[in-house]
């Protein structure tokens, strides 16, 4: 992957659109003093947000706007830088990749877009795609000036680590202690994991266990439905034997009562008979009643009658009775009196000696 074209509008002593090209391999800018060969570093760093560690030379953004004549005061530039990306280092399907970036002047400040493929993006999302490819802004894809003075001036042990950056190694090193971190990791997962397992296995021999319990209970269980069904059956058919006895029973207990009620009727109807009979004898009776009464009521008067006729007869055979006994004392008093006379006369008849 190399830059193959870098375009400017209106970026710092670029007053209109500038296309620069580069080819693969090695390219060599040379000019006088002040005519702008750094002003496409500038470019660069501004373009693909590579300005954290390294310095633009600019106070703000905006200085970074052309602003070298008097009657033309743009207020945005613009930075696209394509790269050619026919080995595919930046994983992705395109041949050319395009990264942008806009300043645009406001009112109150200014706006800074970043655009990938033209589509507009985050600062970071910028920093992740070229990340891919190899360019950080803590790498050495840009060498300022300084550096390689400062580069050749550091201790060897520092500039080894800044030529296996730049050769990459320092890449696969970092690759390689952040993939022994992430073993360590899986190493410690796994440790857990088979912890975990074994927890896991007694476990499945319990629930083994308990799965054959449970296998033996459902194959009894259907064993007892199934006799349970048999003992029903069997009951069912005693039932069914019991019913139809109790059916032929009740048959002829059916018959006998229609026998007794037909009886019954015959009874009813004979009793209903007497009764009216009796109906009619009472009535009978009753009128019959009535007129012995009025007999014995005569009677009764009659005989009252009669009765008081005997009263009077025993009144007066009382009084006949007592004028008798009256006359029976007198004639007692008479006898005495006579008896005595006869007495006396006796005496007198006694010869006198
Ligand atoms: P040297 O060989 O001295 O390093 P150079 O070729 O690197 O020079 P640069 O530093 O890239 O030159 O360019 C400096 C020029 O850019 C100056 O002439 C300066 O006026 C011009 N310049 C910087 N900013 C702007 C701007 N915003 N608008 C117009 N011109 C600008
Ligand atoms: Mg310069």
């Amino acid at each position: 992957m190399y830059i193959k074209e870098i375009e400017f509008v209106n970026f710092k002593s670029f007053g209109k659109k500038v296309k620069i090209p580069f080819y693969n391999d090695f390219t060599t800018i040379s000019g006088p003093n002040g005519s702008g060969k750094s002003n496409i570093i500038d470019g660069i760093l501004f373009a693909l947000g590579l300005t954290s560690s390294r310095t633009l030379r600019a106070e703000k953004l905006t200085d970074l706007i052309y602003n070298g004549d008097a009657s033309k005061k743009p207020d945005f530039a613009q930075v696209t830088i394509r790269f050619d990306n026919s080995d595919h280092k930046l994983p992705l399907e395109l041949d050319e990749v395009e990264v942008s970036r806009k300043v645009r002047r406001t009112k109150n400040g200014y706006y800074s877009y970043f655009y990938f493929n033209g589509k507009s993006v985050s600062l970071g999302e910028i920093h992740s795609q070229l990340e891919k490819a190899g360019i950080t802004p803590e790498g050495y894809n840009v060498v300022m000036q300084g550096d390689v003075t400062q580069i050749i001036s550091m201790p060897s042990v520092e500039r080894r680590k800044i030529i296996d950056e730049i050769a990459g190694v320092a890449e696969f090193d970092e690759r390689k202690q952040k993939a022994l971190g992430e073993l360590e990791v899986v190493r410690q997962q796994i440790e857990r994991v088979d912890i975990i397992l074994e927890e896991v296995r007694t476990q499945l021999g319990k629930l083994a266990g308990e799965r054959d319990q449970a296998l033996k209970y459902q194959a009894l269980k259907a064993e007892k439905v199934k006799f349970e069904g048999y003992l029903l059956l069997s009951k069912l058919k005693d039932a069914r034997t019991e019913l139809q006895n109790v059916d032929k029973e009740l048959a002829g207990k059916e018959e006998h009562r229609e026998k007794v009620q037909l009886l019954l009727n015959e009874r009813m109807q004979e009793l209903q008979a007497l009764e009216k009979t009796l109906e009619e004898l009472s009535v009978e009776i009753r009128k019959k009643g009535e007129d012995e009464q009025l007999q014995v009521k005569r009677e009764i008067e009659e005989t009252k009658g009669e009765i008081s006729r005997c009263v009077d007869s025993i009144e007066l055979s009382e009084s006949e009775l007592e004028e008798a006994d009256s006359r029976r004392r007198k004639a007692f008093v008479e006898i005495d009196s006579t008896k005595g006379k006869v007495g006396e006369l006796e005496e007198k008849l006694k010869p006198k000696t």
